[in-house]
């Protein structure tokens, strides 16, 4: 007779055993942390950014954890991204970053949405599909002020107020967003909020907001009424020339799948990238790029020497990667951490243990921020808190 799968074995759920990788994801510490920038942003509201499915910890998770610490906005990138919030957040306000597309209007209204408008097509449909609704439905507006990338231009923004279609519905915010605001001299950032100002002065009345994580933080304290974290939520470093504020979240552990010496004068890992000068041992970890642990961590070069590549804590001790990261595995020069303190089977940190997610990302060449939306679905998912 075939055994029927125990819970740990469903397909879809993966279980600790069953997995390569263990994913712990701290909700209580995203909630102390969304409250921590809070307090720091002046009396404005917070509201939280979950695009990316809450910067990969689960926007199913993330948000009642966020919603249960009081955060009743929040804000999402993609319209699909949005309809999920909205399922687990009945009450919250929910705005969708990435615009109008056309004929979107109807999802919009079924599900409670209000889109961020970035160009004066975009205002004509809403305005337009409000119209047909008899109702004035609510929306942000987007300026650019700087990353030419979203929104109305500034002089754009400056002929809002003589626009008809903005009778036709209710701008409940105006926005703009950074170029540089975790660069605290950056000139550009003054600009920004100047140029912000002089578009909301035209517009009196109408909710503003311009910070990100880091924006909260610069000295000039543009908070205007609502501010938009993302990253520090996250447990990123908002400040990254100071010390982090913000508790960690999310940490990585890895599974040794083998240890193995090698000799002087061999290669580590695919094309032969790493060369072994003495004997080394090397503990194999379950883990890869197809996990969306950047293979831009891949150590190329020589045992003993200094490379900006990934690195993993095992038994409290920082151990380089060695060679290549390859899609479901990365070798790790374990050769300082006594030969009793590791085994086959057990876990290694890749991100924690002090080992930060801008630190990974650092040494990968690129920013936490891709580090945290990458984090893969072969992971054992494993929350902690998040019930107030
Ligand atoms: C992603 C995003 C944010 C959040 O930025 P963080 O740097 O992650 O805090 C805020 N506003 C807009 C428009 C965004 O696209």
């Amino acid at each position: 007779m075939t055994k029927l799968p125990s819970q740990n074995e469903t397909p879809g759920r993966i279980s600790e055993e069953a997995a390569g990788g263990l994913l712990h994801i701290d909700l209580d510490a995203l909630a102390s942390n969304w409250r921590s920038l809070r307090d720091s942003a002046g009396g404005a509201e917070a509201a939280a950014v979950v695009k990316a499915d809450a910067y990969g910890t689960g926007i199913e998770q993330a948000v009642p954890a966020l919603a249960r610490a009081g955060c009743r906005t929040f804000f999402v990138a993609h319209l699909s991204e949005a309809i999920r919030a909205r399922d687990v957040a009945p009450n919250a306000t929910i705005y969708v970053l990435n615009g109008l597309f056309s004929g979107t209007g109807p999802t919009y209204a079924q599900f409670d949405l209000r889109p961020v408008l970035g160009s004066f097509e975009e205002i004509g449909e809403w305005a337009g599909f409000s119209r047909a609704q008899g109702k004035r439905l609510k929306a942000a507006i987007h300026v650019d002020t700087g990353m030419n990338r979203l929104g109305l231009t500034v002089p754009e923004g400056m002929t809002l107020r003589n626009l008809p279609d903005l009778q036709d519905f209710e701008t409940a915010l105006l926005m703009s967003h950074f170029v540089s605001a975790e660069e605290h001299d950056n000139p550009l950032n003054q600009q920004q909020i100047e140029a912000f100002q002089a578009v909301r002065d035209t517009l009196p009345g109408i909710p503003a907001s311009l910070a990100n994580s880091s924006g909260i933080f610069l000295k000039e304290k543009p908070h205007c009424d609502i501010v938009r974290p993302g990253y520090a939520l996250y447990g990123g470093n908002p400040t990254p020339d100071r010390d982090n504020p913000m508790r960690p979240v999310v940490g990585l552990e890895g599974r040794i799948v083998q240890l193995r010496v090698v000799e002087p004068d061999q290669t580590v890992g695919y094309n032969g990238r790493w060369l072994a000068l003495t004997r080394r041992r090397i503990a194999t970890i379950s883990v890869g790029y197809a996990d969306g642990y950047p293979r831009s961590a891949s150590a190329r070069g020589k045992s003993g020497e200094e490379l900006l590549a990934g690195v993993a804590m095992v038994a409290g001790r920082p151990c380089p990667f060695a060679g290549n990261v390859s899609m479901d595995l990365v070798t790790v020069d374990v050769t300082d951490v006594p030969e009793r303190q590791v085994k086959r089977g057990d876990t290694v940190t890749l991100i924690g243990d002090n080992l930060t997610v801008d630190e990974v990302g650092r040494r990968a060449g690129t920013i936490g921020y891709e580090i945290l939306t990458n984090l893969g679905r072969r992971y054992a998912r494993i929350y902690r808190g998040g019930e107030g």
